[in-house]
């Protein structure tokens, strides 16, 4: 165990309570069921069991401390953090735990900015006005939940991480839709931590990209540190590519750098334009699986294969799939596949549909969907093409019925928790829209420029530039709060941001 205890009366009563908390004797008492299953191997098990055991820990200390005086407020935050040098944004996740589990309520105070004629008004963060509630954690003996709540309620993004990460291998999700097989669920609840819609805490990922320990509004693409609109100069690339090619261009440097070994993105499978995951293992992968895909895909999913190596791995998806991935580095359980990942390449996503829908859709504009060449959503509008050169267009108001109803809830546009994101709006035709958005971004696109693979100009010199990409982000999450409020109002399910 790698905790280090000052073993103090209130630190043996904070063991105590976590060695009887659901969420490790459910793992100790479903030991045999785990390794049966082959997921894990033994040492992989007791990795996740002890990290698991820390994270506990960690969080039942916090609650402890909340019932100091004067604990109820973001300086106390800041003190738990120096005392057990952690930081601040995970003692953040940590208190957004409580709260989900209904420990704590935490109410956000802002203080309001007057505006002028050229600024609106705006809030900044602050204080928290914290309520621990008069509850004995060694009482509470909560079950947590499986995901099949998430799925039910149509919160569910389609990711995949669940079924990547799930012990006991009980969960599948297709199509964008998840299945769970009851028998076999051991309620361990590692799907609900690490699903981005159970609960999602922005403000701690957004610092997390940010490396901050204060919390601040973000614009409406999320934190970034450089914006660029580039396009790639490597043929084989240029003439297959969607957009600009700068996807494809990164997995070619990172396999060619011998940066990574393996990349996990999305590729057609034998049924036309129906997506499937795929594991890149050399850059000779890269050109099956380029062209956007508007099929939903659970890329993730496949992570549970990956346990068995030690590889470096990149992984491309969509803006829920790198919600995931980074909501599941903060609150790190040791899961090998996770820990491999070295690169988030996130790419921008207005919405996605079942593949019964893009089959509509194809019906909508009269073609056949195995004469489907390319498809492409820009200014509004589906755009189909055909092998024989022809295109055909509805507009996005006449299919918005078609996206996934799940995808109502989403608010991210951009790709936000990735290192990199790239997409089309805001540039171009023929070029990317490229957000860094961290270090371990900014080196890989500074690497393509070293390289001579890419052209590369600052956003900000092309039209119609970042004013078009924030206005549809805003419009994206106007929509999801919509939905969110809709979902409040009929007393229905809703994921926690
Ligand atoms: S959002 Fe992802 S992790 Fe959550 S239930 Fe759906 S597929 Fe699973
Ligand atoms: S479905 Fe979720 S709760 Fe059930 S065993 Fe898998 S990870 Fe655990
Ligand atoms: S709209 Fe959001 S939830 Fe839907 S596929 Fe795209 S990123 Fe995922």
């Amino acid at each position: 165990m790698s905790s280090k205890l000052k073993l103090s009366k209130e630190g043996l009563k904070d063991i105590a309570v976590t060695v009887d908390s659901y969420r490790i004797r459910v793992l100790i008492d479903a030991k045999k069921e785990i390794l049966e299953a082959g997921i894990y191997n033994e040492e992989q098990y007791e990795e996740i069991l002890f990290k698991m055991f820390d994270e506990e820990l960690l969080k039942y200390k916090l609650f402890s401390y909340l019932s100091n005086p004067d604990s109820d407020n973001f300086k106390a935050i800041k003190k738990f953090s120096e005392l057990n040098s952690i930081e601040v944004r995970k003692t953040l996740s940590l208190l957004e735990l409580l709260k989900n589990e209904n420990l704590i309520e935490v109410n956000e105070i802002y203080d309001t900015i007057e505006g002028d004629e050229n600024t609106p008004e705006s809030t900044s963060f602050k204080d928290f006005d914290i309520e621990k509630y008069d509850i004995d954690p060694s009482k509470v003996k909560s079950i947590y939940e499986p995901v099949k709540t998430i799925f039910e309620t149509h919160n569910c993004s389609g990711c995949g991480l669940c079924v990547g990460i799930c012990p006991v291998n009980c969960l599948e999700v297709y199509n964008g839709f998840g299945k769970i097989d009851e028998d076999k669920c051991i309620r361990c609840g590692l799907c609900y931590y690490v699903c981005p819609r159970s609960y999602l805490p922005v403000s701690v990922l957004n610092m997390t990209q940010n490396e901050s320990s204060e919390i601040k509004n973000y614009s409406q693409v999320g934190h970034y540190l450089e914006a660029y609109s580039a396009r790639t100069k490597l043929k084989d690339i240029a003439k297959v590519c969607q957009d600009g090619g700068i996807t494809s261009t990164c997995l070619h440097y990172l396999f060619d750098s011998k940066s990574i070994n393996l990349a996990l993105g999305a590729k057609m499978s034998k049924t036309p334009w129906r997506p499937e995951p795929i594991v890149l293992k050399s850059k000779e992968d890269i050109l099956s699986t380029t062209g956007t895909k508007y099929v939903n895909n659970p890329n993730l999913k496949v992570l549970n294969e990956l346990n068995k190596n030690q590889s470096s791995l990149a992984v491309v998806g969509v803006p829920c799939m790198m919600q995931a991935l980074l909501k599941s580095s903060i609150y790190n359980i040791g899961i090998p596949s996770l820990n491999q990942i070295k690169y988030r390449i996130g790419i921008f996503c207005m919405e996605s549909f079942s593949y019964e829908s893009l089959l509509k859709i194809c019906e909508t504009v009269k073609v056949d969907v195995n004469d489907v060449k390319k498809t492409d959503i820009n200014k509004g509008k589906f755009f189909v093409y055909t092998n024989s050169g022809e295109e055909f267009t509805v507009p996005i108001k006449e299919i918005g019925h078609l996206a996934r109803e799940d995808c109502e809830v989403c608010f991210d546009l951009t790709s936000e928790s990735a290192d990199i994101s790239i997409g089309s709006i805001g540039s171009p035709s023929g070029w990317n829209t490229v957000l860094i958005r961290t270090e371990t971004g900014k080196e890989l696109y500074n690497k393509l420029i070293e390289n001579d693979l890419i052209e590369s100009k600052a956003l900000a010199d092309v039209k119609p530039g970042l004013p078009l990409l924030e206005r549809i982000a805003k419009s994206k999450r106007n929509k999801c709060t919509k939905h969110i409020d809709k979902k409040k109002e009929e007393n229905l399910r809703f994921p926690q941001y």
